[in-house]
């Protein structure tokens, strides 16, 4: 499995290009700047675009990515509402109006999405947003806004649950230790560096 970073846009979001034989893309959380990402996509074909969660700063080029490509669009069920409107996905607040169209598919626990050579498999994580989820395949997690190196992400936006997201917490814990983790903003790291450094994490 092939996995590049590429970083997006004021909030430094994280977009995953994700390639299970190099030439088909699962594109996760295509933040904006629609004309560079599709520049780098180039020639590959994108076979299904995944939002970690509905807001504003890892949606921004959906649209775009989604209409040049026809790649299907999946988010959550519980955050699908959200990426429609900008009122709905933070970024009215915030002054970056963007806006996706509505989603092909609203994933649940326990769905996969199989594209481009890969099972990405879905953990509903909410705590962020209501339907934040992590994609879970090959010893790889992408984890969004849920779970940062040495951190975890905001409660206190609108739906955000402190106790949800412990309990969320408590579940990315109990993968492998040596899972990779790329999450939604800052850099890679480990479930088993996480497990030493990050607060947020169950003591053992
Ligand atoms: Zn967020």
């Amino acid at each position: 499995m092939i996995v590049q970073r590429l970083v997006i846009g004021p909030l430094e979001t994280n977009c995953w290009l994700i390639s299970g034989d190099g030439r088909h893309l699962v594109v996760v959380d295509p933040a904006g700047e629609s004309m560079r990402l599709l520049g780098v996509i180039g020639e590959r074909i994108v076979e299904a675009v995944v939002l970690t969660h509905g807001h504003f700063a890892h949606i921004g080029a959906a649209a775009a990515v989604a209409a040049q490509t026809g790649a299907l669009l999946a988010v959550h069920e519980l955050d699908a509402d959200a990426i429609t409107s900008a009122d709905r996905n933070g970024g009215r607040i915030f002054g970056f109006e963007v806006e996706a169209p509505a989603a092909d598919r609203r994933l649940v626990e326990g769905d996969a999405v199989e594209a481009a050579g890969v099972r990405l498999e879905v953990l509903h994580t909410p705590g962020h947003t209501p339907g934040s989820l992590c994609l879970l395949a090959e010893g790889h997690l992408f984890s969004g806004d849920t779970l940062f190196a040495g951190s975890i992400g905001r409660t206190d936006f609108p739906g955000g649950d402190a106790r949800a997201m412990s309990r969320s917490i408590a579940r990315l814990a109990a993968l492998p230790d040596d899972t990779v983790v790329h999450p939604g903003h800052g850099p890679d790291t480990t479930i088993g560096r996480e497990r030493r450094i990050n607060p947020f994490f169950p003591r053992a």
